[in-house]
């Protein structure tokens, strides 16, 4: 789901659910939760999904009703009983409603917000990576407030310890021992030779916010010497990034992020973020066998490169994957038609040229 949809529907809605007016909150708060409902389901064997609405538009604004609980169980397992046209006139009639009220001053609404945290991350990630490239992945309730996890609990513990880690061995673990209380949450770090810029960090927070920062610092270094001992032209880039290593780092950090999630966490809404940082003057090398095939991106101008959505629970975090990989591709001018190739390793991007 789009974050722009969904200040939509909430402002819209004024924070209230389109049936009985109850006052909802968004996740990252204890009071009733505030439920997007489909219209039309998102899934063609879901209540109402026989209709004619393309599957790009199910997640959209118009296609969606903010509801309470209880009316969203009502509306999907009664469904005959809450066709389409019905829930748009509700729908419709509530908005009039809404803004009837907000012009009168009767109703106050508070947006959903957590862009003031979320700048405050970017600026501790840009801290830690000091100038070198690193990759973070995180998930946000979609309002921020203290005290929502039991970050010391054996659940939250287990999750941390049962990350994987990117690298030659598929099976890395992170280190238990490095497991630690921060003045936020949960910790585990672990940076062996910061000199070089290599090594992780995982973050609960009671917030329930997490995340995930791997440092790339050491591998650009080791793979932009190679090229220019090699002599290759790499279009006046300062530093090369291998697209292989910022895949593990995706694929090793997104399946953790939708585990501890789905178990531990009980939002059911997340503001997901992927960012490289430090990419100013960066290229992206794609393929290394071969040299006669080498492909380079070209240099970013961009400090940092961004993918950003609202994922709910149901989401898939294989396609997920892809989505940000090829995201990164593209921004590199290069061309991502499939995650992995035929032989099950990663596909590498092609130049659009
Ligand atoms: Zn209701």
């Amino acid at each position: 789901m789009i974050e722009k949809e969904i200040k939509i529907l909430w402002g819209r809605s004024g924070n209230r659910c389109a049936i009985c007016k109850l006052e909802l909150t968004p996740d990252g708060e204890k009071e009733t939760l505030g439920e997007m409902a489909h219209i039309v389901a998102r899934s063609a064997d879901g209540p109402r999904g026989g209709s004619a609405l393309p599957s790009n538009e199910r997640d959209k604004y118009s296609n969606l009703i903010l509801l309470c609980p209880t009316h969203h169980a009502e509306i999907d397992k009664n469904f005959l009983d809450w066709p389409v046209p019905n829930l748009l006139e509700i729908k419709a009639k509530h908005e009039a409603w809404v803004s009837e009220q907000l012009n009168n001053g009767n109703i106050k609404v508070a947006t959903i917000d957590n862009a003031e945290f979320l700048k405050n991350r970017i600026l501790a990630w840009l801290e830690l990576s000091r100038g070198h490239v690193s990759i973070v992945l995180s998930l946000t309730p979609l309002r921020v407030s203290d005290d929502q996890i039991d970050t010391m609990g054996q659940d939250v513990q287990k999750a941390l310890e049962e990350a994987n880690l990117p690298g030659n061995n598929p099976i890395q673990k992170v280190n238990r021992y490095q497991t630690r209380p921060s003045e936020f949450g949960l910790l585990n770090e672990n940076f062996p030779e910061l000199p070089k810029r290599f090594g992780h960090s995982f973050h609960i927070f009671r917030s329930g916010h997490c995340e995930y920062f791997q440092e790339l610092g050491h591998d650009t270094d080791r793979i932009t010497e190679t090229i220019r001992l090699r002599g290759d032209d790499i279009k006046g880039a300062k530093y090369v990034i291998r697209y292989t290593d910022i895949a593990k780092v995706i694929d090793s950090g997104l399946p953790w992020l939708e585990q501890l999630w789905k178990n531990v966490l009980p939002y059911e809404y997340m503001d997901f973020r992927c960012m490289i940082l430090n990419t100013r003057d960066t290229t992206l090398f794609s393929y290394e066998v071969d040299r006669e095939e080498s492909v380079f991106g070209h240099p970013t101008r961009s400090e940092s490169l961004t993918f950003k959505d609202i994922l709910s629970k149901e989401h898939d975090t294989t396609l997920l994957s892809f989505g940000v990989l090829r995201r990164i591709a593209n921004c590199f001018g290069l061309d991502l038609h499939s995650k992995l190739d035929s032989t099950g390793k990663y596909a590498r991007p092609v130049s659009m040229r």
